[in-house]
């Protein structure tokens, strides 16, 4: 699951997708260009299709039952489709292994290892597999789970190769009832011609500089100017690259922290935060850790952290749900009210005590 998610530049878009919801269109192509989010427009629609209660725009509620289940990557109406490469982006089944060398964020802020260490030594594909879409018949095969619509995002679809298309462009011709797919693409002119033309089509456009300047401030991101010309304008690249700064001790560090849970004593929070690190990278940390506990407490898995596992599952017992989801959407908060990068460490130890608020409240019964 996409950890950064409704960017603001995508108004435009989610306006012209919102008829989409009733017109019970069942495939949608969504392009523009590499790095301005489109598989996180993609997750957000995804989601609002399964969402129980969505809002009078049309957005997701993130509290109800069918939200805490795609925010935890356990929704069973939704299928993920990607290559092996970005196994990540569908969900905990396939628990992501930590690297010596820390995580990393691809182009559209949604975490990627690289294929070597998923795959111990053996490169990930690059590719949708047939196997992949062939897979997808048996979820086609059964009620949805929850009464409502089916939901395929598939990304990046000029990443399917010749059989997996024919495979998917059959279920385009006969789509199954009440199933939406979701396609997403750079470069629609590199998908087949037949699946586009089963397809509406959405095109994504990039931010205007100053609104994406502007989202880079209130990430964090210090010289967003600079990070942004040099990524082309993609401000996602730019995340990408500024998520990679977290070091390995900083890293552990703070890791260590949260695995202490209720225990850890608030004289200890300030000791335990270096005093400069990059506040994006930090901040991404903490959300991964809280999705691992939501995850946990929704469908015992883990998908981040599972060195951590026996910590998680100790913690996510004594937490509950909405304590969870507001300690991940006052971290959103924190990034967005950090203006300047000497303050990332009083923002870091005051996510630390949020986090130990959300915890003592839900160990409180209120
Ligand atoms: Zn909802």
């Amino acid at each position: 699951m996409a950890l950064i998610r409704r960017l603001p530049w995508h108004g435009a878009a989610w306006a012209a997708l919102r008829p989409l919801h009733a017109r019970e269109v069942h495939a949608l192509l969504l392009h523009g260009p590499a790095g301005i989010g489109k598989k996180s427009l993609a997750l957000d629609f995804a989601q609002s299709l399964l969402c129980e209660s969505p809002d009078a725009q049309g957005h997701a509620c993130d509290a109800c039952g069918g939200c805490i289940l795609v925010l935890s990557g356990n929704h069973p109406d939704l299928r993920i489709v990607v290559p092996d490469a970005m196994a990540d982006l569908r969900g905990p089944e396939a628990p992501v292994e930590e690297t010596a060398d820390g995580e990393s964020e691809s182009e559209d802020g949604v975490l990627s290892l690289s294929n070597e260490a998923r795959e111990g030594g053996k490169k990930a594909s690059r590719e949708i597999r047939i196997e992949q879409v062939r897979a997808l018949a048996d979820f086609f095969g059964v009620s949805t789970h929850r009464g409502g619509a089916r939901v395929i995002v598939l990304a990046p679809a000029e990443s399917l190769n010749q059989a997996s298309a024919n495979a998917l462009l059959k279920m385009l011709e006969e789509p199954p009832s009440a199933t939406r797919f979701v396609l997403v693409s750079d470069s629609p002119d590199d998908v087949l011609p037949t699946i586009r033309s089963r397809c509406v089509l959405q095109r994504v456009a990039a931010p205007d500089r100053a609104v994406a300047l502007q989202w880079l401030r209130e990430q964090g991101v210090g010289d967003p100017d600079e990070q942004l010309a040099a990524a082309g304008g993609a401000p996602l690249a730019v995340m990408e690259e500024s998520e990679r700064q977290l070091d390995e001790a900083t890293r552990s560090g703070l890791l260590a922290l949260l695995a202490r849970g209720t225990s850890l004593p608030a004289a200890e929070v300030a000791a335990g935060v270096p005093r400069t690190l990059p506040l994006p990278a930090a901040i991404t940390l903490f959300q991964r850790w809280g999705w691992d506990l939501l995850a946990y407490r929704v469908a015992e898995r883990v998908r981040y952290h599972p060195r951590h596992k026996a910590s998680i599952a100790r913690i996510a017992a004594a937490s509950t749900a909405e304590g969870l989801l507001g300690w991940l959407r006052a971290l959103g908060q924190m990034r967005a009210t950090s203006d300047h990068p000497l303050n990332a460490r009083l923002i870091v130890e005051a996510a630390l005590f949020s986090y130990l608020e959300a915890l003592q409240g839900a160990r409180s019964g209120t």
